[in-house]
């Protein structure tokens, strides 16, 4: 049985919770500080920000946090794969500084800037004219340099309506300008992830091709072999077809459901603060997890910020 929080009051009903969200640090839009104005605009109380493989946000999105008096879960979204299909896996509450975790993260994100210069020759082959510095031109201050800046600068030459035609010609998995990176093993990210003190919970697990790898027996061995939390239930991704099977599936092995909105300013369209949330017992039991796992956890995770 999971230690109960105290969670503040205006926390037990209808709160609106949205646990995942990107900034510009990664492949969002808007700056750390916009990010949050906008989920306060949008009426929600707790905002999680999980750039990709980086924890850079985090103390800005904290600040912000505070002054506009919202709850702020620090996160981050963890690039991971089996085989050639890419799972994400969501890290709450994990201290990014822990060094296991820290030197897994630090190779993800050089993995991913490195194929910066391989896909652009492939597009170069292709007949398109883009540099790098293009590339880089559309990253403003992440260190997590990809192909959603790659897709911004082909948007910027005009070569594509918009970063979805991008990937669909050119950068994704199987189109001709793709390039294979590092990216870290489920199992291993969630253990990491546990270690650091944090909470493990899989992003759109049927989104993106992932569906055929993430089999209800593989959750399940996932949830046994490694200590897998959670399931990222409500997403875009996900019909509600989708949704039933992986609220079973979740039920099945004690998992906890949330929903975010996987919001990328507006870098991504239909994924608004706030379209789909997560119930405030499903982020009580997660912020119980994070209690447990940060007691026997050598790390030094954060803890969420909640007005
Ligand atoms: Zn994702
Ligand atoms: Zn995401």
């Amino acid at each position: 049985m999971l230690n109960r929080l105290v969670v503040p009051r205006r926390y037990d009903r209808d709160v609106r919770i949205d646990l995942h969200t990107h900034s510009n640090r990664s492949d969002g839009t808007d700056p750390v500080p916009d990010l949050v104005a906008h989920a306060r605009a949008a009426g929600l109380d707790v905002l999680a920000l999980t750039d990709h493989d980086t924890a850079d946000g985090w103390a800005e999105g904290r600040t912000a946090a505070e002054a506009e008096a919202i709850g702020f879960v620090p996160g981050i979204e963890i690039s991971c794969k089996v085989g050639t299909t890419s799972i994400h896996l969501l890290a709450y509450l994990a201290d990014p500084s822990y060094e296991p975790l820290a030197a897994e993260l630090a190779h993800v994100r050089e993995g991913r800037t490195g194929r910066v210069p391989g896909m652009v020759e492939r597009l170069n082959r292709l007949g398109i004219r883009i540099t790098v510095e293009d590339v880089l031109a559309q990253a403003t201050g992440t260190p997590s340099v990809g192909r959603p800046h790659v897709a911004d600068a082909l948007v910027a030459l005009g070569a594509v309506a918009d970063r979805k035609e991008a990937f669909d010609r050119f950068l994704a998995e199987g189109r001709p300008a793709h390039v294979q990176r590092y990216a870290i093993e489920p199992g291993r990210a969630i253990e990491l992830v546990r270690a650091a003190g944090g909470v493990p919970v899989v992003a759109h697990p049927w989104g993106r091709g992932s569906r055929a790898v993430l089999t209800a027996d593989e959750i399940g061995r996932l949830v046994a072999e490694h200590g897998l939390a959670g399931l990222e239930v409500d997403h875009q991704d996900h019909d509600a077809a989708d949704r039933a099977a992986l609220r079973e599936i979740a039920a099945a092995h004690d998992l906890i459901v949330t929903g975010s909105s996987d919001h990328h300013g507006v870098g991504k369209t239909d994924h608004d603060l706030g379209c789909n949330t997560t119930a405030p017992d499903q982020f009580e039991a997660l912020l119980a997890v994070a209690k447990l796992n940060a007691a026997s956890s050598s790390a030094v995770p954060p803890e969420a910020y909640l007005p």
